[in-house]
Parts: C-alpha cells; structure tokens; sequence
C-alpha cells in the first residue's frame, strides 16, 4: 500500500499555480497576487486635512491662548470635493473639511473645537504646531512603493489598499473552476422521493462546499449512474473550462465501479490503495492537462480524503504557500487504534486540556467511513500511527484541525500554552 504522504506529494508534485491574469477587485477578493505591486500613485495624493477646522498660516496665531483669542477673518469654504482651493492670504483663515485639499499658503489646520467655529470670523485660543492636522502626500505610499509582493492573499485591507491606489484588476491567480461529479446507480438528489436501496447524494454536495472552502469555483453535478458509457460523456463534457475534476465512488473493487474502468484505461490515472483509513482506494492523475482526483465513494472517506489530498493542492493552485491544515498536539480521552498498517484519522473534537496542557481530542461518535454524523460533529481529525498498537488514554497525538486555526485557537485558548499555539503544517 502506497503511504499517503507519498500520495500528497505526487499530487502536489503535479499541479502548480493557475496562470495569473488581471481580475476585478470583486473577483480578486480571496486570490494570490501573482506579481509585486509598486504604488503608481502616492497616498495620499494631494496634502489635505486631517480634520474639521481652519486652514491658516500658523504665525498668524502663534501667540493665541487662554488669556489673549486671536480672532482672523474667515474667507471662505473648502469641502472634500473636486476642485483646486484658492490661497490664503497672511492673516485670514478658510473654513476646511476632512480630506479636502490644503490651500495654497496655510501651513497649518486649527482643528475646529479650539476655536468658537464661527464662519465669518474665527477666535482661535490656543496656539497650534505649525504643519498641525495636515495629512502629506505621499506620507501613506509614496510613488514606486512596493505595497503588496507577489504571492500575498487578498483580503479585505489589500482589496481596499488596490482600490485607493486606483488599480482596478490586479493580475492574481485565479480560483481554479472545479467540477463535482458524484458517480452511484442508487444515488438520488436531494430532495427527491427515495425508493428502496436509493440514498441521497451527498457526496457531491459536501464535497462542493469543501471545494468552495477551499477558495475553488465549484459546478456540482448530479449522480451520474454507474453506466461506464454516461460517466465518459459527462467527463468529455466538464473537462471544458475546468481547473479540476473531483469524482466520488466507484473506484473500488466492486462490479460497478465506473470511474476506475473508465479512467483506468484512458491510463493517465492511477488507481491505487493507501495506507490509510478511511480512504484506501484513491485515484489521482492529469487528463488532458486536467487534475483529477477520483475519491471513494463513502462519505467519510470522501471528505477525509478532499482534506487530506485535494484541499493541499486546490491551495496550491491558487498560488498559497501555506497548503495545509494545521495541526496541533492532542492529548487522547480515550484508547485508539489504528487499523492494522494503515495510519487512521478519527473523528474528534477537542476540549480544553487545562492550564497548561493540549486539548484533549474526544471520539465524536461511530467511526465507520459511511457515519457522517461523527465527522459533522469533528472539528479536528485524530491521527493515529499505523501499526501503533492500542494507544492509550492520556497520550499525545497529533491532530489536524477541521476548524480554521482562529477559531479552533480561540476556543481552545484558555488551554494552549504558547508553543502549543504555534500550528504546524502536515498533512
Ligand atoms: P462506492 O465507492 O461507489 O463503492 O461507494 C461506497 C459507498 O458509498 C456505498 O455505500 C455508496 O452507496 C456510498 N456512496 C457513493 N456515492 C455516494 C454519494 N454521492 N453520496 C452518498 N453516498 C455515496
Ligand atoms: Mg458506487
């Protein structure tokens, strides 16, 4: 049996990131700038006001206090608005709002609660530091800046940063497009009324929502019946403007298992058993220049191995550095074991350890790979040694968080010390 690190990496091995085109800010929100980004303009752009006030010339009213008011004619109004201010003259003040453009000959803005906000006339009782209240051009970003290197994700802050700098599709790496086919004869939509030996499709749906998780645009589509015929036409249909394939059953040993017969002999993917459980047949290969990972059909297994294999690798096509879940050191609530040679990933959630020590990961609930509701119920994946033995309670283990790490760290936090609350990376 192949081990599933050795499976990772010859998935990883074998896609890389999407080629980087320019995308609008709505569509770049969640991608990897592809190439450094240099301001081509600075911030701010103009030299304006950092608040309601008086633009003036700080002389004017150096010797203003308590005892002895400086009173100077107001000449007008600048408001945050299109257009070039007129100069003020020595010994007058303009009345100047937040971001408008400072005035030619005002060296200074007398924000407005020092003084008693008249419009023709100001009293300004306390002397202001020359240049006082003034945002500079250029102090935020200044022209030729790197502001966003290559490879950094864009949130909310480098989305708002792009559109303050006036750059309206930066080339990012795009999401890969991944198309869900769920294979089964017995499959039903949801929805629908089942008769006997029909289950719903599930797989199809959780398997959508993880690659939507994952940062993929996602197609699902409907059980295809284990007709090796249907399953090669739908295949040639979806491989059209699609990053990625992701199958679900059929690639057992059974008689029907469509996906390995019809995959196998197009020879480019390989079907093979790993060492692992849930999950041990997998399927993985490039069709036509298209990833395709064929995953088994039992539900938990099916969600166990998008986490372990596919998740990795849609990241790595968005152009993450970081691939992996995190992991963290567990302590076990109760006896585990792993089955026999294969590295088992139970279905746990954890508490909080205590002052001091790991949390400790409690079985959610049956672990066979068709018992989602213990995997509904997870929020990390316990992994246990192949060929470990019974590992008793109270031991340390290491477990991949399902949760993502703030929240997992923030619920936990109480009972991590600071080295626990470093993650790891590792499948
Ligand atoms: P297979 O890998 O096709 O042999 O399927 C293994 C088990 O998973 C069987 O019990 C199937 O009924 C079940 N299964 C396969 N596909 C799905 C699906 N899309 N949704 C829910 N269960 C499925
Ligand atoms: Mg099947």
């Amino acid at each position: 049996m192949k081990s599933v690190d050795a499976h990772l990496a010859d998935i990883l091995a074998a896609v890389g990131p999407l080629p980087p085109r320019p995308l609008p800010l709505g569509s770049a929100h969640g991608c990897v700038l592809a190439a450094d980004l240099h301001a081509a303009t600075a911030l701010p752009g103009f030299d304006n006001s950092a608040m309601d006030g008086y633009a003036l010339h700080a002389a004017d009213v150096a010797g203003a206090g308590p005892d002895h008011p400086v009173t100077l004619p107001v000449t007008g109004d600048i408001p945050a608005a299109p257009g070039t201010p007129a100069p003020v003259a020595p010994g007058t003040a303009v009345r100047i709002m937040t971001g408008a453009p400072l005035p030619p000959g005002a060296d200074t803005v007398v924000q407005i609660e020092w003084t008693d906000g008249r419009m023709d006339q100001v009293t300004v009782a306390r002397a202001p530091v020359p240049g006082q209240n003034i945002r500079r051009a250029g102090e935020d970003v200044a022209v030729g800046d790197l502001v966003l290197p290559a490879g950094r994700l864009l949130g909310a802050a480098q989305i708002g940063l792009l559109a303050a700098l006036n750059v309206a599709a930066p080339t990012v790496h795009p999401r890969p497009r991944v198309a869900v086919l769920s294979t089964g004869s017995e499959l039903v939509e949801v929805g629908g009324t089942l008769g006997p030996g029909q289950i719903v499709d599930s797989n199809s749906h959780a398997v959508a929502a993880a690659a939507r998780e994952a940062g993929a645009r996602v197609r699902r589509l409907a059980g295809v019946p284990d007709s090796p015929d249907a399953f090669a036409a739908l295949l040639g249909d979806v491989r059209t403007d699609t990053d990625a394939v992701i199958t679900t059953g059929g690639v057992s040993v059974g008689a029907f298992d469509v996906v390995k017969q019809v995959l196998a002999a197009a020879g480019t993917v390989r079907f093979e058993r790993l060492a692992m459980r849930p999950g041990m047949p997998q399927g993985f290969g490039v069709l036509d220049g298209v990833p395709v990972f064929t995953l088994p059909g039992n539900p938990v297994s099916a969600l166990v191995s998008f986490e372990l294999f596919v998740r990795p690798a849609l990241r790595r096509m968005r152009g993450l550095a970081f691939v992996h879940r995190p992991t963290l050191v567990v302590t076990t609530a109760q006896p585990v074991r792993a089955a026999a040679g294969r590295r088992s990933y139970l279905r746990v959630r954890l508490a909080d350890g205590g002052e001091g020590r790991p949390p400790v990961a409690h079985l959610t609930g049956g672990q066979g790979a068709h018992q989602m509701s213990a995997l509904a119920a997870a929020d990390a994946l316990l992994i246990v040694p192949a060929d470990g033995g019974e590992v008793p309670a109270g031991r340390e283990l290491t477990a991949l968080l399902l949760d993502d790490e703030v929240t997992a760290a923030g619920r936990l936090g109480g009972a991590l010390p600071a080295d626990r609350r470093r993650v790891e990376v590792g499948g």
